[in-house]
């Protein structure tokens, strides 16, 4: 019986200690440390908070936070909307008439993106899509905080086409499917009559 009350007296000074230690330790600030650093789990002293959106932990480099299209380098070959495991990736493509273009890397541009839409409210940061992206134009950066009111607001186009561009270029290969049709029947008929 004595035994034990010594025993409880001696793992509640230990706890006690423990916090008041931790109680005068948290007056100092904590340096802000990247989680690279190797140092990062070893600065046990001081506050863990910090002063929000005035001081900023560094985000690790490989981190995977918003998502961001470089449009100019896009080829609209859906591969990223394909590989998307929960469909938040929203492309509208029109085919060219003609090759328009360039990305950076050389590769040619057919298709326009008449809509390019992704809704972060819905991507769960698996990566997928920046992996298959044959131009690197789909890319996860290191910004993580866009705070919207509306929760439609966390759904980002990257179209650059304004809808009347895309109707004048689905009106453009609308007549060029025509006009091919029309050239294609007449060389049946053309074909047919000789026979
Ligand atoms: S990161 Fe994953 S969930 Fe998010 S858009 Fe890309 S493929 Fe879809
Ligand atoms: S995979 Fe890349 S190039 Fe293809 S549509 Fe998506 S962002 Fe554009």
């Amino acid at each position: 019986m004595f035994k034990n009350a010594i025993h409880g007296f001696s793992t509640a000074w230990k706890g006690l200690s423990l916090t008041i230690r931790h109680l005068f330790a948290s007056n100092a600030k904590r340096k802000i440390t990247p989680i690279s650093n190797d140092n990062y789990f070893k600065s046990l002293e001081g506050t863990n908070t910090i002063q929000y959106p005035k001081q900023q932990l560094p985000v690790p480099e490989v981190g995977r936070y918003q998502l961001e299209v470089e449009i100019d380098d896009c080829i609209v070959c859906d591969l990223c909307a394909k590989i998307c495991p929960v469909d938040c990736i929203d492309i509208e493509s029109i085919k060219a008439t003609e090759a328009f273009g360039q990305t950076s890397d050389g590769s040619p541009k057919r298709i326009y993106a008449a809509k390019f839409d992704i809704d972060m409210a819905k991507c769960m940061y698996c990566g997928l899509c920046t992996i298959v992206c044959p131009t690197e134009c789909i890319i996860m950066t290191n910004q993580y905080d866009r705070t919207v009111f509306e929760l439609k607001d966390l759904t980002y186009g990257f179209s650059d086409m304004t809808p009347e561009d895309a109707a004048e270029k689905r009106a453009l290969l609308d007549k060029q499917v025509a006009e091919r049709q029309a050239a294609k029947l007449a060389a049946m008929n053309k074909k047919e009559g000789e026979a």
